[in-house]
């Protein structure tokens, strides 16, 4: 039997998911192609959908019906995910970032950082230090390598968590509304973090209700409503005024 194959240049591909919770259809139909080097925004109302989107693309969460792939392997299809040992290492190729950033409480930021690729990747503890390091520098935290979760702002933290998934080198980020629990004056931190990241050409899907953010970073935005894409195309057509109905009907309510 042929099966459906992403096309060659895509890092993440959903084929017609469908997602249920009990009864409840959360994701109708699902199409979803990111290529290489591409920022995508996903936006939307609370409860259409995205969050779960997310989930399933790294399989956190597994659609009853439909496939995905990273980089061309077969994350899950039909409600199957792939054995725990290969799925292991397909998901080390898709980082996450949620709202609540989830560090280790009890772990130093540097361990925060090197346990994934110690215990995951079987990287050595120096090596691990060094690129930990490395990394904290990059989101702006060079000095907290020994500072404790608890001692650090909520923007400090999501910064640790973006250090923390990129230690594991993903081929794509995840971000789910990855500024939506911090003070509006820690936004602006954790944002810049994310348009480094997309300057050096990392494939990502953001989650964000910041719109102005979502305008100035995607190359592409992607607008949900009820578990459907309803609307997707680039900044200019989004906020502009070929935009779908539902899409101006959203954004009359968030801008
Ligand atoms: P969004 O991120 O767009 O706000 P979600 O993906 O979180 O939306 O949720 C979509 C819908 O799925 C919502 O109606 C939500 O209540 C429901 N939902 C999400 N997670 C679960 C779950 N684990 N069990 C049952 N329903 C869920
Ligand atoms: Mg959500």
């Amino acid at each position: 039997m042929t099966q459906p194959k992403a096309s060659a240049g895509a890092l993440i591909s959903t084929i017609g998911l469908f997602k249920y919770f009990g009864d409840t259809l959360i994701l109708d139909d699902i199409n979803l192609t990111v290529q290489r080097g591409e920022v995508v925004v996903l936006i939307g109302p609370s409860g259409s959908g995205k969050s779960t989107l997310l989930r399933c693309c790294n399989g956190l969460e597994i659609a009853q019906k439909g496939i995905v792939e990273i980089c061309g392997e077969r994350l899950s299809q039909q409600g199957q995910l792939l054995p725990e040992r290969q799925l292991d290492a397909l998901r080390t190729r898709a980082g996450m970032v949620f709202q609540s950033f989830n560090l280790f409480a009890h772990l130093k930021v540097i361990d925060n950082i090197t346990i994934g690729p110690r215990k995951v990747l079987e990287q050595h503890a120096e090596e691990s230090r060094r690129l930990g390091l490395e990394l904290l520098d990059k989101v702006g935290l060079a000095d907290k390598a020994d500072a404790m979760p608890g001692n650090l702002s909520g923007g400090q933290k999501q910064r640790v968590a973006i250090a923390r998934a990129l230690a594991m080198r993903p081929e794509l980020m995840l971000f789910d509304e990855p500024t939506s629990a911090l003070d509006p004056e820690l936004v602006g931190e954790v944002l810049q973090v994310i348009r480094l990241l997309a300057a050096e050409g990392m494939t990502m899907i953001i989650v964000t209700h910041e719109m102005n953010f979502a305008r100035e970073i995607a190359d592409r935005i992607i607008v949900m409503d009820r578990g459907r894409i309803v609307d997707s195309g680039t900044p200019e057509m989004i906020f502009g005024s070929e935009a779908n109905p539902r899409t101006r009907s959203f954004l009359a309510k968030v801008l």
